[in-house]
């Protein structure tokens, strides 16, 4: 089955009850049960059924196993938020004294969390690329995990996910990956060696910029040997299931940072359009890119071949650079002048709308941000972020073409 037949067709979530099309909303919070010893079973997960929203839920179970289906994993577990996932995904896995490596060009709120994570005894060392010469010398006994962004957002670097999973297996080291702006419709990360995938899915997977959710899905590959991972000693019984049933029984059930029903059933409507938005964007961009590459304008986009990441976009995206471009018009005052001057693009801060969206990085989502981590995140005075939407391609040119006549 192509992605776009198994998006559609694989976990449908069709209820058999009723014959309808689409999965339900359970819109509820508690699941009564016929006798004491009944609701003791489901409880306890030594029978199948649902308690209670915050542990499990029918419509959030759908979306669960439709993700874990796309992106090739053994599970998935879904979050409020992107932030909840990243953050429940690795401590899943360390504890005080231990270590992650990362790259340095990740997600804004991401940074801000390792900042967070610090008072915790936990500790982040940020490589700038993530590859394996770089991280190598980094790696110590407490090395619990790699952490990266596939295409970093805003930074736009593209990881070799093979060549870096095969490194850190050698070393017996998880990677997980925020896959959010690559999408399971460029790549499954977990086909290539990554251990545990993180999704935004507030951004492309739902599409319409409606709500706001995360998503953990697992490989089930990694061996987390209780020698290493402590915490994993009492679920080496689950076998490859193991990380998730640590999770759903552990620190995300009594966190409780679960995913609205309401929310997943947007998610699983958007999720149906996902091969047709993201074909679409990513072409959107590229036409865009080379717009203002032919005009003169500073531009990073990883589907040009003046990119050093247009190799890797070839073989491992099949050639779509996703769609995030970054602009440098200049100036902070021009770039001002070029966002408020677009009759189309809306000035937000999200990605993976249908609507293209510009935001002025500097003065928003890099505001907490140290002049070092700024530069490290290729975020400049004068960076414009394109999330590139879905609109008549000709239109978008057209619209930033005279956006850029009023700076000159
Ligand atoms: C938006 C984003 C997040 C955080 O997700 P929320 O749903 O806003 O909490 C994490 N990683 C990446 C790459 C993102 O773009």
């Amino acid at each position: 089955m192509e992605f776009d037949t198994q998006v559609i067709h694989e976990i449908s979530g069709q209820d058999k009850a009723t014959g309808a099309t689409i999965p339900a909303i359970y819109q509820v919070s508690a699941f009564a049960q016929d006798s004491a010893e009944q609701l003791e079973k489901v409880f306890n997960n030594r029978a199948p059924g649902f308690a209670y929203t915050r542990i499990g839920n029918p419509t959030v179970d759908v979306f669960e196993k439709k993700i874990a289906a796309l992106e090739h994993g053994v599970g998935a577990i879904a979050c409020s938020s992107g932030m909840a996932a990243v953050t429940m995904a690795l401590l899943n896995i360390v504890e005080a004294g231990d270590e992650i490596i990362a790259s340095a060009g990740l997600f804004g709120g991401t940074i801000d969390l390792f900042r967070d994570l610090q008072p915790f005894g936990i500790t982040v060392k940020y490589v700038s690329e993530v590859t394996k010469e770089e991280i190598e010398p980094l790696i110590t006994e407490q090395t619990k995990a790699v952490f990266t962004e596939l295409i970093g957002n805003p930074r736009l670097d593209v990881v070799d996910i093979k060549s870096v999973s095969d490194f850190l297996h050698e070393r017996e080291i998880p990677f997980f990956v925020d896959s959010t702006t690559a999408t399971p419709y460029l790549i499954r990360p977990i086909d290539l060696g990554a251990d545990v995938v993180i999704h935004s899915s507030s951004k492309y997977i739902n599409g319409g910029g409606n709500s706001i959710s995360g998503v953990i899905i697992d490989s089930g590959k990694f061996k987390w040997s209780p020698g290493r991972y402590k915490g994993f000693k009492e679920y080496k019984m689950y076998g490859k299931f193991a990380f998730i049933a640590k999770l759903r029984n552990g620190l995300w059930r009594n966190v409780g940072g679960c995913l609205a029903p309401q929310n997943a059933f947007y998610n699983l409507i958007g999720i149906e359009t996902l091969g047709l938005r993201m074909q679409r964007i990513c072409e959107n961009a590229q036409a865009l890119a080379e717009f203002f590459e032919a005009n003169g304008i500073e531009v990073n986009y990883p589907g040009l071949k003046s990119s050093p990441y247009y190799e890797l976009v070839q073989s491992q995206f099949g050639g779509l650079g996703g769609g995030i471009i970054t602009i440098r018009p200049g100036s902070k005052e021009k770039a001002y002048k070029l966002v408020n001057n677009l009759k189309y693009a809306t000035i937000a801060t999200n990605i993976g709308d249908t609507r293209t969206l510009v935001i002025h990085a500097a003065s928003t989502i890099y505001i907490h941000s140290s002049e070092e981590q700024k530069k490290n995140a290729g975020v400049f005075d004068d960076t414009i972020r394109i999330s590139v939407g879905i609109e008549n391609t000709n239109d978008l040119i057209e619209d930033f073409k005279q956006a850029i006549e009023s700076i000159k």
